[in-house]
């Protein structure tokens, strides 16, 4: 159904309601059949009889009424039911044209026999043709609901592809930012993290120091038991790293055997603590196979602290904690530096 004719039969019904009301004619099908019928014009005789009622100022009466619907619409209990079906019908278009305009239903051919229904039941049609009408309107509506179906399984289907959509994206995007070796955040995560943290840091006024860590004689431990057991070691290091900080630090790999932290509201003191009590948990692990239970020893860890300065470039943050971890790997390795220790110069040669 158009815009303007769906319009147009709200216009009539609201019209036939109306004039019904003012002249304190009872609404029953009767009356409203004789109303719309005189809204619509669509009964050139029953309007004359009306207009001509209505200039010698008759009241509309029910008796008037009764003999107005009497007249023009044949009277038998058959056209009563009718009209009452047609009464009916009426509430029932209207709660699917309210259904299909709340579902942006936008099918034609329903619309279009609500349309004719609409128009047929307002002229009061012969008990026959009120059938056959009825009869298009429940295929048409067992089509409609087939639609419908059709289309909340659609839906249904369309919204849980989007979750399952969205869910593959959380888990690519955490994968993104995954380190894939040893399950710990990425440089790429710790990119991100260590420029928000700058930034809350220096809004809240809070210190923030940064860890850099790198494993003693790597190569020298590869060498001896092969990089598979060096990757296991790596695993093994980002544990215990992970397990000695708290929820809001992140640890991250930084690159080969290297390892960042990033401690939000610690100060160097503070971060030089927690920097030497994982250097200390590092080291007391035991390396075994697996299977084997071959021993591969222990490895140790030198740290670099330092700690954020407000408006500094993260470059100049990060260099200033490799400035560290070069002086700790300087002074004997398996020791935590901070940028006190760490001339300037010295930061700069590393
Ligand atoms: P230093 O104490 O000065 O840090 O000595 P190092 O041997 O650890 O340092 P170097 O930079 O000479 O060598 C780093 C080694 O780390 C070389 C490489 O074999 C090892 N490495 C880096 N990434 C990985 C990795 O993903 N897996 C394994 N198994 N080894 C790695
Ligand atoms: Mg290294
Ligand atoms: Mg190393």
């Amino acid at each position: 159904m158009t815009d303007s004719a769906q319009s147009q039969s709200v216009k009539l019904a609201e019209a036939a309601c109306k004039a019904m009301a003012m002249q304190g004619i009872p609404p029953t099908p009767q009356n409203y059949a004789v109303w719309y019928a005189y809204a619509a014009g669509t009964m050139p005789k029953l309007t004359a009889q009306i207009d001509e009622l209505a200039a010698r100022q008759q009241a509309f009466t029910a008796e008037i009424s009764a003999e107005l619907y009497k007249a023009h619409f044949g009277g038998g209990v058959e056209s009563v039911e009718v009209l009452e079906t047609g009464t009916r019908l009426h509430s029932v278009i209207d709660q699917v044209r309210r259904y299909l305009d709340d579902h942006a239903g936008t099918v034609g051919d329903f619309e279009n026999t609500l349309d004719t229904f609409s128009t047929a039941i307002g002229g009061s049609q012969p008990a026959e043709k009120v059938r056959a009408l009825i009869a298009d309107l429940i295929r048409e509506t067992q089509l409609m609901a087939e639609r419908n179906y059709t289309l909340e399984g659609r839906l249904g289907t369309i919204a849980s592809e989007v979750t399952e959509l969205r869910e593959n994206l959380q888990v690519v995007q955490r994968e993104a930012l995954t380190d894939g070796l040893t399950g710990i955040p990425n440089r790429k995560f710790f990119d991100t993290r260590l420029a928000e943290a700058a930034r809350e840091a220096m809004r809240d006024g809070e210190a923030m120091s940064l860890l850099l860590g790198d494993i003693d004689f790597f190569k020298r431990f590869n060498d001896s038991f092969g990089h598979q057991i060096g990757d296991q070691v790596l695993k093994l290091v980002a544990r215990t790293l992970s397990d000695s900080v708290k929820g809001r630090d992140t640890p991250a790999r930084f690159g080969g055997e290297e390892f960042a932290i990033i401690l939000p509201r610690t100060n160097l003191k503070q971060a030089t603590i927690v920097a030497d009590q994982i250097r200390a948990a590092v080291m007391r692990r035991k390396f075994v196979g697996k299977d084997s239970r071959d021993d591969y020893g222990s490895v140790t860890i030198s740290f670099g602290v330092a700690q954020y300065r407000a408006n500094e470039s993260l470059t100049d943050l990060i260099g200033r904690a490799d400035g560290a971890l070069y002086h700790a790997k300087h002074e004997g390795r398996n020791r935590v530096s901070t940028e006190l220790n760490a001339p300037a110069e010295t930061a700069k040669a590393s």
